[in-house]
């Protein structure tokens, strides 16, 4: 529980536990700032995250939720998303090799794994063709969501 008796979800605990034992001196507003993203399943840029945490500190500074964002990157809790339009957009990080689906309307994140048989030939057929020595991938899907579908019907 905090001071104002709401409950912490697990997933900002635990973050405010690492960034504690990392060293980092988490004052009020930038508590805000983390639990934000902790608790979203939306993408966030700079710009959003700090309009949303100023709702609770009127004071915070931009510089503070860059600062903080810089923070959480280096501590691995937040990935970068990569956007077609160049924004820069965060979201909380997950365990493991996962790939990404962005709702264009929404920003809302899910992930899917599924590196299966389909993917490792479609890795092999891209190094034959390219001459890479393929180490690595990252993968985006960009779409609708199942909400912003039935909302777009409607
Ligand atoms: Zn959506
Ligand atoms: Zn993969």
């Amino acid at each position: 529980m905090n001071r104002s008796g709401t409950q912490l979800s697990s997933a900002s605990q635990r973050w405010l536990k690492e960034l504690r034992s990392a060293g980092y001196r988490l004052t009020a507003p930038r508590q805000a700032v983390v639990e934000i993203i902790a608790n979203s399943e939306f993408l966030l840029d700079p710009q959003t995250l700090y309009d949303r945490a100023r709702r609770r500190y009127p004071r915070l500074g931009l510089v503070t939720v860059y600062r903080t964002l810089e923070k959480l990157e280096e501590q691995g809790l937040v990935q970068r998303v990569h956007h077609p339009d160049g924004c820069q957009a965060f979201i909380a990080a997950v365990n493991g090799h996962q790939h990404l689906l962005i709702c264009q309307r929404c920003n809302r994140v899910q992930y899917f794994s599924g590196d299966g048989e389909r993917m490792g030939a479609l890795m092999e057929s891209v190094s034959q063709a390219s001459g890479y020595q393929i180490q690595e991938h990252w993968l985006q899907l960009f779409g609708l969501c199942a909400d912003c579908q039935a909302s777009a019907e409607q």
